[in-house]
C-alpha cells in the first residue's frame, strides 16, 4: 500500500494536498497498526481502499484524507481532538460524523429502509460524511467472502436497500452501480446466475456489434466538424440489467440498452449535431429519443438518449452527451467538487476548501431536488431543528419532536412500553421519564408491569401518539371505577 496511489488518480492536486494525504496515510498506519481484518490483511487496507474509491469519485483531499482515518475514532483509541490537532477541525468532523452514522442498522422492512435513508442525508450534515459512508460500505461488502453466511446476507440487503438507493440520491452513479453488484449475489444468488449467463450470452453479440456501429460512426464524425470527441461503450451493470429484466418479464431481447455507446463531446451545440449524423446514417426506432439535456431529469442527470436500428434486425442505444455531463453522470455530487459551472467548466478546487460555500452549493442542489418534496422537507426539517433524532440502546432510529421526552419515547416504541414505564436512562445515566431528549441520545426505557399512566404523564409529552395512548388508559381505568361504584 503506497499513498501515490491514491495521488496519482486524483486529477487535479496541489503539493499541499498530496502532503496532507500521505499525513493521514501515516497517521492511519500507526493508528491500525497490528489489528487485522477478518481476511487476515493488514487492517490498513480497509481505509486504504476507502480513500482510493473517493479519489476515484474525485472527492476533495479533505474526503480522502478523512476516508483514510474513517474508522481511528471508532476502532483504535484516537480521540476526535487528537485528529482536529492533527488535521484540522473540518476533517475532525468528519470523521466523527462517519463514526456517529455507523451506529445506524437497518432491521428490515419497507418503513424502516425509507426513514434510515432520509436519516441518514440529514444526519450526515455533510454531504461528504455520506460519500465516505458509501466508499467505506463498497469495501466492505466486496470483502463479504470471509464473514459468515448470515451476516453476509444482512450486510448485502442493507447495501442494496439503503446504500445504493443513497448512491443514486447523490447522482453518484457509478458507486451506485458497484455497490448493487457486489450486494446482488449474496442477496439473489438464484437471480445472479441467471442474469450474468443472459449477459454473457447476448452480451458477446452486441459487443460485436457496437464495435461495427463505432467504426462507423468515428469515420463519420472525423469527416464532419466535430473535433474532440471520444466514443466508448458500457454494459449495463448486472443488477440495474436484473431490475429491467423483472420489469420485462425476464425477457432480455426487450432490453434496448443493456450495452450502450457513448459519444462524448465539447458543447451542447455538438451534442445535437451529432444526433443528427447518427439519425442521418441509421434510422433511428420511433418513441426512443430522450433529450435529457432540454429536459434533465429529476436528479440533474443531461444526455441525449436514442435508439437506432443497426440493419441486421437489432436496436442498439446511443448516448450523446457533453464532458461535463459525463463527469456529473459518473460521479454525482461528487463533480461540483471538481467543476465550477460559471467559468465554463474550469476546475476550481480552492471552492472545496471553504466549508460555508461548500454548504451553499448543498443548497443549491437541494433546489434541484424540488420534485422530492418530502427529501427536501426532511433536510429543511432538520436545518430548522424541529426535529430530534435519538436511538434505542440497539442503535435503532426514533425520530420525535424537539424537547420530546423518554416517556414520548417509549411510546413511539411500543404502546405497552410507554403504559408500563417507570423509569428512563439517557446516555446510560438515569433520568426521569419527563426529561429533555437532545438530538443522538441513547435512551432506554425501564419497565415495570405494575406501573400504568397517570394524568400527570399528560404533561410530560409532547407527542399525539403518547397523548392518545395516556388518555386512552386513564378513560378506561375512569369506566373501571364507575362500573365499581354502580
Ligand atoms: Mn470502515
Amino acid at each position: 500500500m503506497d499513498p501515490k496511489e491514491i495521488i496519482d488518480r486524483l486529477r487535479q492536486i496541489t503539493t499541499e494536498e498530496a502532503a496532507l494525504i500521505r499525513r493521514a496515510f501515516a497517521f492511519a498506519t500507526a493508528a491500525h497498526k497490528g489489528q487485522k481484518r477478518l481476511s487476515g490483511e493488514p487492517y490498513l487496507i480497509h481505509p486504504f481502499h476507502t480513500a482510493l474509491y473517493l479519489a476515484e469519485i474525485q472527492a476533495d483531499s479533505q474526503t480522502v484524507a478523512a476516508g483514510l482515518l474513517h474508522d481511528t475514532i471508532e476502532d483504535t483509541t484516537t480521540t476526535a481532538e487528537q485528529l482536529e490537532r492533527e488535521f484540522g477541525a473540518e476533517i475532525a468532523f468528519l470523521v466523527e460524523g462517519v463514526t456517529k452514522l455507523g451506529r445506524l442498522k437497518y432491521r428490515g422492512g419497507v418503513r424502516h429502509a425509507e426513514s434510515l435513508r432520509k436519516l441518514f442525508l440529514a444526519m450526515a450534515e455533510d454531504i461528504r460524511v455520506i460519500m465516505i459512508r458509501l466508499a467505506d460500505r463498497l469495501h466492505n461488502v466486496r470483502t463479504l467472502q470471509h464473514l459468515p453466511p448470515e451476516k453476509q446476507k444482512r450486510i448485502a440487503l442493507e447495501t442494496l436497500e439503503i446504500y445504493a438507493p443513497l448512491a443514486n440520491r447523490l447522482g453518484i452513479w457509478r458507486l451506485k452501480g458497484m455497490l448493487e453488484d457486489a450486494s446482488f449475489p449474496y442477496v439473489y444468488p438464484n437471480e445472479y446466475k441467471q442474469v450474468v449467463a443472459l449477459r454473457k450470452t447476448k452480451g458477446k453479440e452486441t459487443i460485436k456489434r457496437l464495435e461495427k456501429i463505432y467504426r462507423a460512426l468515428e469515420q463519420a464524425l472525423a469527416t464532419r466538424q466535430i473535433k474532440n470527441y471520444q466514443i466508448d461503450y458500457r454494459v449495463k451493470y448486472l443488477y440495474s440489467l436484473y431490475v429491467k429484466l423483472l420489469r420485462k418479464e425476464m425477457n432480455i431481447d426487450d432490453i434496448y440498452d443493456i450495452s450502450a455507446l457513448r459519444v462524448v463531446v465539447e458543447t451542447t451545440d455538438e451534442c445535437y449535431q451529432v444526433l443528427g449524423i447518427i439519425h442521418g446514417l441509421w434510422r433511428p426506432i420511433p418513441g426512443r429519443l430522450k433529450d435529457y439535456i432540454a429536459i434533465p431529469k429529476p436528479n440533474g442527470y443531461q444526455s441525449i438518449h436514442t435508439s437506432i436500428f443497426t440493419g441486421d434486425g437489432c436496436a442498439v442505444e446511443i448516448q450523446i452527451r457533453t464532458a461535463r455531463m459525463q463527469h456529473e453522470a459518473e460521479f454525482g455530487i461528487a463533480s461540483h467538487f471538481v467543476y465550477d459551472e460559471t467559468a465554463k467548466g474550469r476546475p476550481d478546487r480552492n471552492q472545496t476548501t471553504n466549508r460555508s460555500n461548500w454548504i451553499k452549493e448543498l443548497v443549491d442542489w437541494q433546489k434541484n431536488f424540488k420534485t422530492d418534496e418530502k427529501f427536501v422537507g426532511r433536510l429543511t426539517d432538520r436545518l430548522t431543528q424541529e426535529k430530534i433524532f435519538v436511538f434505542t440502546p440497539k442503535g435503532e432510529v426514533v425520530e420525535l419532536p424537539i424537547d420530546a421526552s423518554p416517556l414520548d419515547f417509549a411510546y413511539a416504541i411500543h404502546s405497552d412500553i410507554g403504559d408500563r414505564a417507570a423509569g428512563a436512562k439517557i446516555n446510560q445515566k438515569m433520568s426521569s421519564l419527563g426529561a429533555k431528549l437532545r438530538d443522538d441520545d441513547v435512551v432506554e426505557i425501564i419497565v415495570n408491569k405494575n406501573n400504568h399512566p397517570t394524568a400527570k404523564w399528560l404533561e410530560l409529552t409532547k407527542t399525539a401518539t403518547a397523548k392518545h395512548h395516556i388518555r386512552n388508559f386513564l378513560a378506561k381505568q375512569q369506566e373501571k371505577i364507575k362500573e365499581k361504584n354502580s
